[in-house]
């Protein structure tokens, strides 16, 4: 049986016309339903507090998701990434260095854009015969995944989002914290520590970070006074031959190697792969410049964590400042962690969406406030207020759907309206 809570949800048509035998319930989720279910499948977007699951799960019915389903089918190693931030930049860095290595890759999961594909549609194509998996899980997705057993798994960070899903920060990370069940290795972070898995049992870890390389860990050292990330004192390239801006993109791209290392790619081939990648749209993607300023599109920062690291990266790359357009849902997210960064790299907000005015009174006191009612106002006024020099950063800090369908159509009408100013 299917069930969905709205009363037409997207996809019904197909799922009538592809499997004509499946009951629907639709418009709500009944108790009597899951209490005589065996199993409940439950989508990472609803919360496992339905007052429905609760009680079915109390009654002992087996609430489980897609990635453990995935697992108990997948004959090919998986690759599994989360983290607040950088996960879908690390798992499409990951499969290009493993097919530049020769692998055929299974790449999906919570991915988005061009290589988007639910995992278990991974599993549906038979005509391929994967090598590996490289999944990038979200929180949600973990909540309901109790054996995963990857061969790599890497939390890549940890930050606040979906304060409207968890009571703090804690109930966040356990849910993250399931991706290490039954792994072989895992990756740690050195500069974050929720990174550090809690309980590693038998798993080898593997560890990176943005300071210097040290014997068998990924990092970053100077060599003949030029910034290399490095595998201990081996020097993999250079960063500045890297195509991909900003210290957490050098994060991003050094816990990818770190993963293919430990899936024995050897430095050659992954330093060439790197050197190649260009990371993804809407994550601080240039799209232009005008007057002497240069626009960015960060529309996938959608939470502080991403929009702390996006101002970070563009400022530290600039002669002038930064214009920041932020704002949209808030996830009751606390912006207070904005303020350093704001006050040393912005020059002025440009507030949009329904967190706007929280936003203006969280940054009032660092940098220039003004509010727009639509992206194409919020771009008009940073041309105007921008000087040479500057760069106009859209990196929201908020989801998309009070204004727009999702991140990628807000990345797209502020790319038009950028367009639109030449
Ligand atoms: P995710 O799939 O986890 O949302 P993405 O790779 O799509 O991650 O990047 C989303 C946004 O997060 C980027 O636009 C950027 O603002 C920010 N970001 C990317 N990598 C990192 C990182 N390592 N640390 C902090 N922020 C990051």
């Amino acid at each position: 049986m299917v069930v969905d809570s709205r009363i037409d949800p997207p996809g019904m048509q197909q799922l009538v016309e592809e499997f004509p035998e499946v009951q629907l319930e639709l418009g709500g989720f009944r108790s009597s339903t899951f209490n005589n279910a065996r199993q409940l499948i439950v989508s990472p977007g609803v919360s496992l507090r339905e007052t429905a699951i609760v009680e079915a799960r109390s009654r002992g019915v087996l609430v489980t998701g897609d990635i453990d389903l995935f697992s108990q089918y997948a004959t090919a190693p998986v690759v599994a990434v989360t983290g607040s931030n950088g996960k879908s930049t690390v798992v499409s860095l990951v499969a290009e260095i493993l097919s530049a290595a020769g692998q055929k890759v299974g790449l999906g999961g919570n991915l988005d854009g061009a290589n988007a594909r639910p995992a278990l549609e991974l599993l549906l194509r038979k005509q391929t015969r994967w090598d590996v998996f490289v999944l990038e899980l979200s929180s949600f997705q973990l909540e309901t995944t109790s054996d995963l057993r990857a061969e790599v798994a890497v939390i890549l960070n940890l930050s606040e989002d979906h304060m409207d899903r968890y009571d703090d920060i804690d109930g966040y990370w356990q849910a993250k914290q399931r991706i290490f069940r039954g792994a072989r290795k895992i990756v740690v972070n050195r500069d974050n520590p929720f990174s550090e898995p809690p309980d590693p049992g038998s798993a080898q870890i593997l560890r990176f970070g943005v300071g210097e390389a040290v014997d068998g860990e990924f990092g970053l050292s100077e060599l003949n006074g030029t910034q290399h990330l490095c595998f201990g004192d081996t020097a993999v390239t250079r960063v500045d031959e890297l195509k991909v801006a900003g210290r957490h993109n050098v994060a991003n791209v050094l816990a990818a190697m770190t993963i293919c290392h430990a899936l024995g790619v050897d430095l050659k081939t992954i330093g060439a792969a790197v050197r190649e990648f260009r990371g993804l749209p809407n994550r601080c993607q240039w799209v232009t410049r005008v007057d002497d300023v240069n626009y960015y599109n960060d529309s996938k920062g959608t939470n502080v964590g991403a929009t702390v690291a996006a101002i970070d990266g563009v400022g530290q790359a600039i002669s002038g400042r930064v214009v920041l357009i932020a704002g949209g849902v808030g996830k009751s997210a606390d912006f207070t962690p904005l303020r350093p960064v704001v006050e040393r790299y912005v020059r002025l907000v440009i507030v949009i969406g329904a967190a706007a005015r929280e936003l203006a009174e969280t940054l009032k006191a660092q940098t220039g406030i003004q509010f727009a009612g639509d992206m194409d106002e919020a771009v008009r006024l940073a041309r105007k207020e921008s000087l040479p020099g500057d760069a106009v950063l859209l990196s929201p800090a908020c989801a998309s759907f009070d204004m727009f369908r999702d991140f990628n159509h807000r990345g797209q009408v502020f790319t038009e309206a950028v367009r639109s100013l030449q």
